[in-house]
């Protein structure tokens, strides 16, 4: 099965849902078992600090929502968390925080060496900075950038992203390759109004930037955010066709397994939405280091559940996946 062109993907996104698990996520799972030798990847993650200047209009953690309970956690604490997930056997680390300018770069520097020192590959997602700043981080020891685009339509970024706009966002995207590191990215599932034609869209710009994980998840406006009141959330079953015909057209990127099921009770952490993902073709799942009183602030999404290793040696049995680090 090849993948290369929009009305490829259109024929999947449009296909009937048993057809497409019979004939696209079972063809996902296969590459995946062929190529990357089956691996269920298992990676620490620290959200360092949750306050953030910005106003996306879908997400817990922006700056107008006051039920948020704040925090920035001490750069030498960050590297302690870092030493505990490096005991536990953790190898890949995920740093991650709201767009804060008060957290100070200096800081930033100072935890990414002292991690890196450590032996791990790291994942940074911050937010939008300079040219400088990427390659800063770079030279620090980051291996990884997340930025996700969330959508190629430009007039619809700028619309649910009114503190940046898509021209910024593309720039920074840009920066960060040329920086060295790689690039995450991706897009935001089914969100009102969005059409297959413009998932499609996504799908391919996600090929053109070369990225090497997919962090994509449906549309799930938090309370309290002004997508909330306009209702709606978007599609399981369309995330997993995204994720198989990912899987088939990059064979080799990391692909997000935490997802949510038809119930959103568990958030991200629904072990149904977490199996059903791993099935088609996702393969990356996140441990949180912070205690669960703490992570649980880190709420860009609802009924933000902490998991831990348990959780992702479980997910690798029940999918028939080899646990890697
Ligand atoms: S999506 Fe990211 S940048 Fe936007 S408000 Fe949430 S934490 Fe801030």
């Amino acid at each position: 099965m090849k993948i290369d062109t929009k009305s490829d993907i259109l024929d999947i996104l449009k296909m009937p849902y048993e057809m497409y698990t019979d004939k696209v996520a079972a063809r996902a799972r296969e590459i995946h078992r062929k190529i990357n030798d089956n691996s269920l990847i298992a990676t620490a993650m620290l959200g360092y600090d949750n306050i953030c200047k910005n106003q996306c209009l879908y997400c817990g953690m922006r700056a107008g929502n006051t039920n948020v309970k704040r925090y920035r956690i001490d750069r030498d604490d960050i590297v302690s968390w870092a030493k505990i997930a490096s005991k536990i056997g953790f190898k890949r680390i995920f740093l991650i925080s709201g767009e804060d300018p008060k957290y100070g770069f200096d800081n930033i520097f100072y935890f990414i060496e002292k991690i890196k020192a450590l032996g791990f590959y790291i994942s940074l997602a911050c937010g939008e900075f300079s040219k400088e700043k990427y390659n800063e981080f770079h030279a620090a020891g980051a291996d990884e950038y997340v930025l996700k685009f969330e959508m190629s339509q430009e007039n619809i970024f700028n619309r649910l992203n009114p503190s940046t706009n898509f021209r910024k966002r593309m720039q920074c995207i840009e920066w960060i390759k040329e920086s060295g590191m790689r690039l995450a990215s991706g897009n935001i599932v089914d969100y009102p109004g969005q059409t297959d034609e413009m998932i499609a869209e996504d799908i391919l710009l996600m090929k053109k930037l070369e990225i090497s994980w997919a962090p994509v998840i449906p549309y799930l406006p938090a309370k309290g955010t002004p997508l909330a009141a306009e209702g709606g959330r978007g599609s399981v079953e369309k995330n997993l066709k995204e994720i198989s015909i990912l899987r088939i057209m990059m064979p080799e990127i990391n692909i997000t397994a935490q997802q949510p099921g038809e119930n959103l009770k568990n958030g991200l952490a629904d072990p149904e939405g977490n199996l059903k993902a791993l099935t088609a073709g996702a393969n990356i799942l996140f441990a949180d280091m912070l205690p669960p009183k703490l992570a649980q602030n880190f709420s860009v999404v609802d009924n933000r559940i902490t998991l831990g290793l348990e959780h992702i040696k479980n997910m690798a049995k029940k999918a028939g996946m080899k646990l890697a680090f």
